[in-house]
This record gives structure tokens, sequence and C-alpha cells, in this order.
């Protein structure tokens, strides 16, 4: 089953993505944790796309192409994938459609209103990464991390001011490729303005029936 997932910011993406992941014993591969990876390890690839990440720039589709390309053709993707991130421009998208074709694309969508509540709300622990939400997720202190008792902070790109803007640059960015999915019948919408625990039923339901549509389960 390969598996492209497509979602504005804090539309619980990587949440689903994890929770199909282990319903279907495939990885969940996302560009971005790759590539943070690398430049936290100093690899060579890392010192190649430090320069981008930093300044929030897309790093080159051609770099983009060939780490996505050596991934899938690891051994626990031979079942199938979840790409997360990726891809991000028309020209990933073709390049995809060369080496590993997805089957189906999830084109995750939530009301504004929403996505500025959940990130927002969010909340990072300033020591240990560990991500709350004031409203859906609180900690046991307000503004001290359960795990490790440093303070909570609002990343950068959650401030409220900075959102609206994210999610236009989104909407640009996708439509091209979303557009693209579509005219495949690769694309199917999933509403995701309720809960996660609403949302991950839905999420399995429609790979399984389009699995079992194609005589896979
Ligand atoms: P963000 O929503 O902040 O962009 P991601 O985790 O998706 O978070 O990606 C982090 C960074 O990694 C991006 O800003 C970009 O520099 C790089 N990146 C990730 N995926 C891609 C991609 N498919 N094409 C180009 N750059 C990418
Ligand atoms: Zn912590």
């Amino acid at each position: 089953m390969k598996l492209v997932f497509i979602g504005p910011p804090g539309v619980g993406k990587g949440t689903y993505a994890q929770a199909v992941s282990q319903r279907f014993q495939i990885p969940h591969i996302s560009t971005g944790d790759i590539f943070r990876e690398e430049v936290k390890r100093g690899s060579e690839l890392g010192r190649k796309v430090q320069y981008y990440l930093e300044r929030g720039l897309l790093v080159p589709d051609e770099i983009v192409v060939e780490v996505v390309k050596a991934r899938l053709s690891q051994d626990d993707c031979r079942r199938g994938f979840i790409l997360d991130g990726f891809p991000r421009t028309l020209a990933q998208a073709e390049a995809l459609e060369g080496f590993a074709p997805p089957d189906l694309v999830l084109n995750f969508v939530a009301d504004d209103s929403v996505i500025v509540e959940r990130l927002s709300g969010r909340r990072v622990c300033s020591k240990c990464g560990a991500i709350y939400h004031v409203k859906y997720m609180p900690p046991r202190f307000p503004g001290t991390c359960d795990k490790c008792g440093a303070p909570l902070v609002v990343r950068k790109d959650d401030r409220p001011e900075v959102i609206a803007e994210r999610l236009a640059l989104y909407r640009e960015q996708f439509s091209p490729i979303i557009s693209y999915y579509e005219r495949r019948g690769k694309l199917v919408t999933i509403s995701a303005n309720a809960q996660a625990p609403e949302v991950i039923p839905v999420v399995i339901s429609t790979i399984e029936r389009f699995l079992r549509g194609r005589g896979q389960l």
C-alpha cells in the first residue's frame, strides 16, 4: 500500500500516519524528519540541507527526490509506505510517479478556525521537545513539562500572526499537487475537523475500502 498524506499544518497528519503505520505495518516516512535528523547527525546530506532548513526554504528537488528514492528502496518499504511532506512540488510528484507511483493520496482538510485553534494552543517543551495543547492535551502543571519539568514555549511558527501566512502558503504550494492527483483519480479527501480519535477510524476504513476494492483485503 503506497500512500501519500497531504494536509495543512495542524491538521493532525502525523497522528493519523502513526495510526495507519501501526495498523498496516508500513513505515511512516517524513522528509522533514529525515532532514532534521541528518542535520543533527552532521552528515554530508545534513550539511547540504541545513542552509535550506534554517531559512524555511524548500530543499532542491534533485536532493529530495534522491533521498526519497533511496529511502523507499529499503527493505521495510517492500509492502508499502506512508509519505508525509513529499511530494511538495509538482516536479516531485512527477518524479514519484516514475519510481513509486502512489496507490492512494489522502488529502486531509479542516476549517481554518480549527487549525488556528490547534496550532495556537500548541506548547512545546523548551528542553525535551514534548508536545502539549493547552486545551486538548494540557500538562499537569500549566506551562511546565510533565516529563522533564522545563518551561513550555510557543513555537515561533505557531504564533497566531504567522499561522494565517503558513496556511496561505500551504494552499498555494499544494493546490497544483492536489489537482495532479485528483486528475489521476488517486485523491480522497478526509475531513479532520473532529478530534483524532474520531478521524483515525475514518482514515483506516477509507484505506480498507480501497484495498477491498482491489481484492487486497
Ligand atoms: P514545515 O512544515 O516546517 O515545512 P517539514 O517537517 O515538513 O516542516 O519540513 C521541514 C523542512 O524540510 C522544510 O522547511 C524544507 O526545508 C525541508 N523539506 C521537507 N520536505 C521537503 C520536500 N518535499 N521538498 C523540499 N523541502 C522539503
Ligand atoms: Zn520536557
